[in-house]
């Protein structure tokens, strides 16, 4: 059987938070934002440090700061004004997304890309996402973008695996379907969210991390049937609800 894999973009594949901490320097000044430091504070500022509240989520940061409310608003109405915005973004990982094209075409996977982008100046959010994917080598790429539980979209699309670097989807995804999650958590110096720790979610460091988990997955499933429920036990991924 193929694999069915559930893709986020932001975090996983581009890098939305390094755009928008350009345009916030551009707006506020380069203070207003530091790569974070070695040293482990309490916990990394998150997409609603960054974003206003109806756009954000709890995924971490890779840069330390804090803007105001209004801040937020003024940064999210100056980006929402960028013309083709999510067609400008760089890859988290440099040439990861032809790298997903081939293993996708050698393992025959099926893919589809799970994203909540709003809309920006310029084609609709799907369509530049489209566009993003095709020019960095994915061809014909199926982008949904999500409006609710994605969850509950993992399970009517009956996906087995979902990558994500959202912890509160990736907590929806393993409580409301079937669907394996794997986290990517980019902060080796601090430890998880205790919401990835549990529910059988497996946590990886990286993208590259985690297509090659996929491709391990994907080699046992193709030896022998069965072995892949056996793997996903010993890597702590979720097993089945109902198997
Ligand atoms: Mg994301």
């Amino acid at each position: 059987m193929a694999l069915r894999i559930g893709f986020d973009l932001d975090g996983v594949l581009a890098d939305m938070e390094t755009a928008l901490v350009r345009e916030a320097e551009k707006l506020f000044g380069p203070g207003v934002v530091r790569q974070r430091g070695q040293q482990a504070k309490a916990g990394p500022a998150s997409m609603s440090d960054l974003v206003p509240e109806e756009v954000s989520d709890d995924s971490p940061l890779r840069h330390d700061l804090q803007l105001t409310a209004r801040q937020r608003r003024q940064l999210w109405r100056h980006v929402q004004a960028i013309d083709r915005f999510w067609e400008s973004l760089d890859e988290m990982e440099p040439g990861i997304v032809a790298r997903l094209e081939a293993l996708t075409t050698e393992r025959r996977w099926e893919i589809i890309f799970l994203t909540r982008r709003p809309a920006t100046a310029g084609p609709p959010a799907q369509l530049q996402s489209q566009r993003w994917l095709e020019a960095r080598g994915f061809r014909l790429p199926s982008v949904y973008v999500v409006t609710s539980s994605r969850g509950l979209i993992a399970s009517a699309l009956t996906l087995d695996l979902v990558v994500d670097d959202t912890p509160e989807n990736c907590v929806d995804v393993a409580a409301d379907s079937k669907a394996r999650t794997i986290a990517i958590f980019r902060h080796p110096e601090l430890p998880p969210p205790p919401s990835l720790q549990t529910m059988g979610i497996h946590l990886v460091k990286s993208t590259g991390e985690c297509l090659d988990l996929l491709l391990d997955i994907d080699a046992s499933l193709q030896q022998q049937p069965g072995a892949v429920e056996r793997l996903m036990r010993n890597l702590g991924l979720k097993q089945s609800a109902n198997a």
